[in-house]
């Protein structure tokens, strides 16, 4: 059985919580992080009085194991709720506010009324039986295709940059799924679950969500290394050894334990032993589409749209270039200096890929287009800043269940090796905590039998 210290490769949101949750525990921990700073995909820069989000813009939180975590790391002082709540859908050219209620969805000029009907109808359509649909097959089954176009691809497009056609409904929106699996029916399910289940919580923090993995960097000390760049892992006596060089310095930690968490495009990269490496090549397969982030600050005066909400999303049936905008500075305060206001555009995802790629004028340009035609935006950008992800956010794409089985297959052939982070259970940065705190769990609960 595997004991002793542990070893966690990356330390995006996934690595950290489990990292500090271990250090908790009394359980040694040494993180190796190749790049210069913790946080991964969570970053946040402040220039020219304009707070950018790098990656996550808020995140939404309904498990009390995230919120005491985050109370006893010190950070609820710095909690923020959004100002704005309201949230934009683009049709026929103009942004419109999604409804807030019942008697609003009846109302709302989103939908036609044949698609009102259609939804209406829901209950009463037959349970599917395919086991790994797509979730544009689902809800076109269930919803109909205008509440797809309309509604599904938007938000598809704004939380997983991803493309409905592709997406395993089962794996990708697993209570959607399990609301037809479970009540026959998305509507009888959510009514139910509206009296049972937790709500949602969308938070930030006054600095930007990178305060979150700078308070944990700061709670590992000096057991997170930065600058890491892993030479070797092998199985050794103790179950793992770890060769590693740090600004030139090289060094060597056992460990009873090692956790991946590092993208999955980057685990087949790492310097495995050859049993390891050779039953690495499926994750290597995981789509991650590229998104490029464009924030641009322009003058309150010469922006015609009041921006009185979290954002729009953009249907891919509009036929514009963007994807979406999260109207920063109505979100949260602090965001944008004093009569100017932040506007956080994103561009390519699975939609249209090649766009992410534009050099840094041709987006700013296809941004300020679009921009200009759904929020009367007029003047020239203030303040500019443009952030690529070449490999953004993973697929859980039609065929993920044989992801998920040989992950199971390679952790059971190798005791003590974890792998862990958004490519396996929930993208969203919440979810990451979670699963890096129920890791650390598992981890310090075997140690302790
Ligand atoms: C643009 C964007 C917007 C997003 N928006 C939201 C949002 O609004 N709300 C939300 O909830 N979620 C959002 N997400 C998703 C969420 O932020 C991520 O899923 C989450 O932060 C990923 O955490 P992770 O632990 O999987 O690892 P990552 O953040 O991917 O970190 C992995 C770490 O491993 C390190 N690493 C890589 N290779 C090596 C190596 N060889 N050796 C050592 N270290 C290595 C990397 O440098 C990195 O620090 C967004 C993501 C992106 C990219």
């Amino acid at each position: 059985m595997a004991s002793g210290p542990v070893i966690i490769l990356g330390s995006g949101l996934t690595g950290l919580s489990a990292a500090v949750a271990l250090k908790r525990r009394g359980i040694a921990v040494t993180v190796l992080e190749s790049a210069a700073r913790a946080g991964g995909a969570v970053q946040t820069e402040r220039s020219d009085g304009f707070l950018v989000e790098c990656g996550p813009n808020s995140m939404m939180v309904n498990d009390p194991e995230v919120d005491s975590f985050m109370r006893e790391a010190g950070l609820d002082s710095e909690i923020i709720r959004p100002g704005a709540k309201k949230r934009f859908l683009v049709r026929g050219g103009e942004p419109v506010a999604l409804p807030s209620s019942p008697a609003g969805a009846v109302a709302t000029p989103l939908f036609s009324l044949r698609g009102k009907m259609r939804v209406l109808g829901e209950p009463f359509i037959a349970r599917g039986n395919a086991d790994d649909e797509s979730l544009a097959d689902l809800v076109r089954r269930r919803l109909g295709g205008e509440i797809l176009n309309y509604a599904i691809e938007p938000f598809v497009a704004g939380i997983y940059a991803g493309d409905p056609e592709k997406l395993s409904a089962r794996h990708a929106f697993p209570k959607l799924w399990s609301l037809e699996r479970e009540h026959g029916s998305f509507i009888r399910g959510a009514l139910r679950m509206r009296r049972t289940g937790p709500r949602q919580k969308m938070m930030s923090f006054r600095e930007g969500m990178g305060e979150l993995p700078a308070r944990l960097a700061v709670m590992l000390g000096e057991d997170l290394r930065c600058h890491a760049r892993v030479e070797s892992i092998a199985e050794s006596a103790a179950g793992w050894s770890v060769a590693w060089n740090e600004e030139g310095r090289s060094k060597r930690a056992e460990a009873g334990t090692l956790v991946c968490a590092v993208p999955a495009f980057a685990v087949p990269q790492l310097p495995w032993s050859p049993a390891v490496q050779g039953r690495l090549g499926f994750l290597g397969r995981i789509e991650y589409p590229p998104v490029s982030i464009v924030a641009l600050g322009f003058r309150r005066a010469e922006v015609g749209h009041p921006l009185d909400g979290f954002g729009m999303l953009v249907p891919s049936a509009e036929k514009r270039q963007i994807l979406g905008t999260i109207f920063s500075s109505s979100l949260f305060p602090g965001r944008a200096p004093e009569g100017h206001v932040l506007l956080t555009t994103f561009v390519g995802g699975a939609r249209q890929p090649d766009l992410a790629a534009l050099p840094d004028e041709g987006l700013v340009d296809l941004v300020c287009g679009d921009l200009g035609a759904l929020l009367g935006v007029r003047g020239a950008p203030v303040f500019r800043r443009i952030i690529r992800w070449p490999r953004a956010i993973p697929q859980y794409n039609r065929g993920y269940g044989e992801v998920l089985s040989a992950l199971e297959k390679l952790e059971a052939a190798h005791p003590g090796l974890h792998f862990v982070g958004n490519y396996r259970g929930g993208i969203a940065a919440g979810q990451c905590i979670r699963n890096g705190l129920r890791l650390a769990e598992e981890i310090g609960t075997r140690k302790q039998s």
